[in-house]
């Protein structure tokens, strides 16, 4: 009997596993493991920050999405990849061997060596992520003051957390302005990785949100309450929290792989997201860089590609168990970008067509009321967002 083993159940692992289930190979074993025991859709962390969504739909319990009859679930944190010899060591002193494995760990934030980032920058990446934010922000409102709430990073996850920082601040009460959001961005411009009609767009959103960004900005030092920064002159910014949105790197997990990596980029994978080499290994997401090794422009670390990536590494997955031989080849398909501005308003940019306000909004929540795992979470956003 093979056993196919999932390390990673985030956009590309457990889209894979899901779609494997559906025409599950007779005689297949099936194996899941990761360290959480929950989904978690990264596109609407926004709305659960802000109260618009809750956890069922943005962070559902693998339990709800996969059957205890066909896949063996470990919750666990993957150590060490050993593939040649076929086994995953566990921070638990497990291991699990594997005749197949989908492995998907995704990314981890960036913190740059910045002093106390680490320590006090409050990450955005998960749901306990946003929960440490709005734990934070409640406290340091209940001991008093006003101080701005500060974003570090004005790339598309920095822009749209200062967004909804500002909604969730409105909706606590605070008067227009009297806590304001500021984002600090290490470049010149905001959202570089989006259209020039779009970034204009969300320019004037920013402006009129009350969100000051501050570009070319260095910084030096994140401690309790406070960031410091350079900007010609070295400045100390006292803040109620610095959340930290400047940037991912693969799971350290990759380190110890025998593959080729691109700079800080995942790993190089075959067409059909095979690791060179070791034929019964499909990697995809985050972990990444380059299918059929063209160096240029990486993929996009987004749940769009890991999304596509996962309709062929389960076909490859399927005709490797039961021909041996994969067959889909993967190459990346730009849909386009959204950008939440507020419960009901959104910048989209849809091959080329950008619009604002309601519709971008409504186009938004259809994109991703579509990428929903199942119905029963599909029906409860929908009820959320109506109500
Ligand atoms: C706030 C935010 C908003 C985003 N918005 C968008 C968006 O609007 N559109 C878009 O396309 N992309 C968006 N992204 C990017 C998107 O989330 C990622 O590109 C996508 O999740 C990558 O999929 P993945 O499967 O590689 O990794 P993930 O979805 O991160 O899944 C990785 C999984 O592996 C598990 N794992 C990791 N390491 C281990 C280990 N050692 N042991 C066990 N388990 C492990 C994790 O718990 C997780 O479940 C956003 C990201 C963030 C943070």
């Amino acid at each position: 009997m093979a056993h196919v083993v999932f390390a990673g159940l985030g956009f590309g692992g457990l889209y894979t596993l899901r779609n494997l289930l559906s025409d599950l190979p007779p005689g297949t074993r099936v194996t899941a493991v990761d360290h959480r025991d929950h989904f978690v859709f990264t596109p609407l962390l926004y709305e659960y920050l802000t109260g618009e969504l809750a956890g069922d739909v943005v962070a559902p319990r693998f339990d709800t999405l996969l059957p205890a009859d066909q896949v063996e679930r470990v919750e666990a944190e993957v150590r060490v990849v050993d593939l040649p010899g076929r086994e995953l060591w566990l921070g638990d002193g497990g291991r699990i061997s594997f005749d197949a494995l989908v492995l998907a760990p995704g990314s981890v934030p960036a913190f740059h060596g910045v002093p106390g980032a680490e320590a006090h920058g409050i990450p955005f990446y998960s749901f306990e992520d946003a929960d440490r934010l709005k734990t934070t922000l409640r406290v340091r409102e209940w001991a008093g003051g006003e101080r701005p709430v500060c974003v570090v990073g004005g790339g598309v996850v920095g822009i749209e957390l200062a967004f909804a920082l500002a909604e969730f601040l409105a909706r606590a009460g605070h008067a227009p302005g009297s806590t304001p959001v500021i984002v600090l961005e290490a470049m010149g411009e905001i959202l570089r990785e989006m259209s020039a009609g779009l970034r204009k767009l969300a320019r004037r959103k920013l402006e009129e949100a009350g969100i000051e960004v501050r570009t070319s900005i260095r910084v030096l030092e994140v401690d309790e309450g406070s960031v410091v920064y350079s900007d010609g002159g070295i400045t100390r910014l006292e803040a109620a929290a610095v959340a930290w949105a400047a940037g991912i790197q693969p799971s350290p997990l990759l380190e110890g792989l025998p593959a080729e990596r691109h700079g800080r980029h995942g790993v190089g994978v075959e067409r059909t997201l095979q690791l060179p080499g070791y034929p019964s290994v499909f990697v995809l997401g985050d972990a990444i860089s380059y299918p059929g090794r063209v160096e240029g422009d990486p993929l996009p670390d987004t749940a769009q590609a890991a999304f596509q990536q996962a309709e062929v590494a389960s076909k490859n997955l399927r005709s490797w168990l039961e021909e041996g031989l994969p067959r889909g080849e993967y190459r990346y398909g730009h849909l386009g970008d959204f950008l939440r501005v507020s419960r009901r308003e959104a910048i989209a940019d849809i091959r080329g067509v950008v619009m604002d306000g309601a519709a971008a909004s409504l186009a938004r929540r259809a994109a991703y009321l579509f990428r929903m795992p199942d119905w029963t979470i599909r029906t409860s956003a929908i009820r959320q967002w109506l109500g």
